[in-house]
């Protein structure tokens, strides 16, 4: 197969047909209309072999995880995904690799409906780097610096499976063989908020997602706003995979462990019972963990009423902590 061959076979069928797309995958660029009264938000996302995953998992897990952390992106700007780029660099020419990324890419894809409008496929060490187009009515989107003292906050999801995963292959933690397939499925296939994206656009006063981790994610909506934030440590939704860890070992890797692909975001209290309502009509549940305020930097509020500080603490590509070996995006 010929780099054309491989983009006829694996990558064309995934071109989708939106009346939008005047011309996707086939031309020297894509041409898009965009709809009245939208505006189009623009996520991009590079996953590289040993850094955001290892070479050794199924392609179709790389491919669904790549996609998967720009939709969770687009997501937390309570924007609707729509169109997508995607380039690629790999070392193999073994086909089967190639249609099994697709397959994993379109298995996402087909989720929300997503088209693949172009891209670029080249010879090299493994590395995916997808662009997401998304669509957010006129002056909604949602971004990290809205939040305003005393918003509550708000997280959609349990934390930690996927850290955990992290740090069992860095021998962080040894768990048994149960637990460990349990957290490897969360972190292969993560599962982005897009259940939550509306959420973000009516109730949201910013809006983050924690593929970092929850502190460090955190902390960008606390500068960004110009805040403080106090998180109460009982009301931190522990995944039940952590359950069986010390309790202040589950607490770090729930606090500073990436990959989660939850959202988190700030919500005025005078609409939280209509976030609430909102809540029971979908069908799904998020944890209130904490306030936003004035005063600058992270507090704990620890099970005696104390406020310990804390310092937002997640991965950082330049500093290689702490997850040094594998990180989210
Ligand atoms: P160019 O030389 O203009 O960069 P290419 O020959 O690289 O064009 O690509 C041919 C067409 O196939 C283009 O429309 C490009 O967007 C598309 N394409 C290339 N690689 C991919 C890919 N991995 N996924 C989707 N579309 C791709
Ligand atoms: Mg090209």
């Amino acid at each position: 197969m010929n780099e054309f061959d491989l983009i006829d076979h694996c990558f064309l069928p995934l071109g989708g047909k939106h009346s939008e797309v005047l011309r996707g995958i086939g031309d020297d660029a894509a041409c898009l209309r965009l709809p009245a009264g939208q505006d189009l938000l623009v996520a991009t996302d590079t996953l590289v072999s040993g850094v955001h995953f290892l070479p050794e998992w199924s392609a179709a897990d790389i491919g669904w995880r790549a996609l998967m952390c720009n939709i969770s992106d687009i997501a937390a700007m309570g924007g609707v995904p729509r169109w997508l780029s995607l380039a690629l660099t790999a070392e193999t020419t073994e086909p089967h690799w190639y249609q099994e990324f697709a397959r994993g890419l379109q298995e996402a894809m087909a989720l929300y409906d997503l088209a693949l409008i172009g891209g670029d496929t080249t010879r090299g060490p493994l590395t995916i780097s997808i662009s997401l187009q998304g669509l957010v009515p006129q002056g909604q989107a949602v971004y990290r610096h809205g939040a305003k003292a005393g918003d509550l906050i708000v997280v959609t999801g349990p934390l930690g499976a996927a850290a955990l995963a992290v740090a069992q292959i860095e021998g962080r933690v040894s768990l048994a063989q149960d637990v460990a397939d349990q957290a490897m499925a969360k972190l292969k296939r993560p599962q982005a908020r897009m259940d939550f994206s509306l959420a973000v656009r009516e109730f949201a006063t910013a809006a983050i997602d924690i593929s970092d981790g929850l502190s460090a994610d955190l902390g960008h909506i606390c500068r960004q706003s110009g805040l403080g934030v106090c998180l109460q440590v009982d009301k931190l939704p522990l995944h039940p995979l952590l359950n069986r860890l010390p309790i202040e070992q589950a607490i770090d890797i729930a606090l500073t462990g990436g990959d989660d692909y939850e959202i988190c975001m700030t919500v005025n209290p005078a609409r939280l019972g209509h976030f609430q309502a909102w809540l029971r009509q979908q069908g799904l549940t998020a944890a209130l963990i904490g306030c936003m305020e004035a005063e600058p930097g992270m507090r704990l509020l620890d099970g005696q009423g104390r406020r310990v500080p804390i310092a937002p603490r997640g991965y950082d590509h330049f500093k290689g902590e702490p997850n040094a070996g594998h990180k989210s995006e």
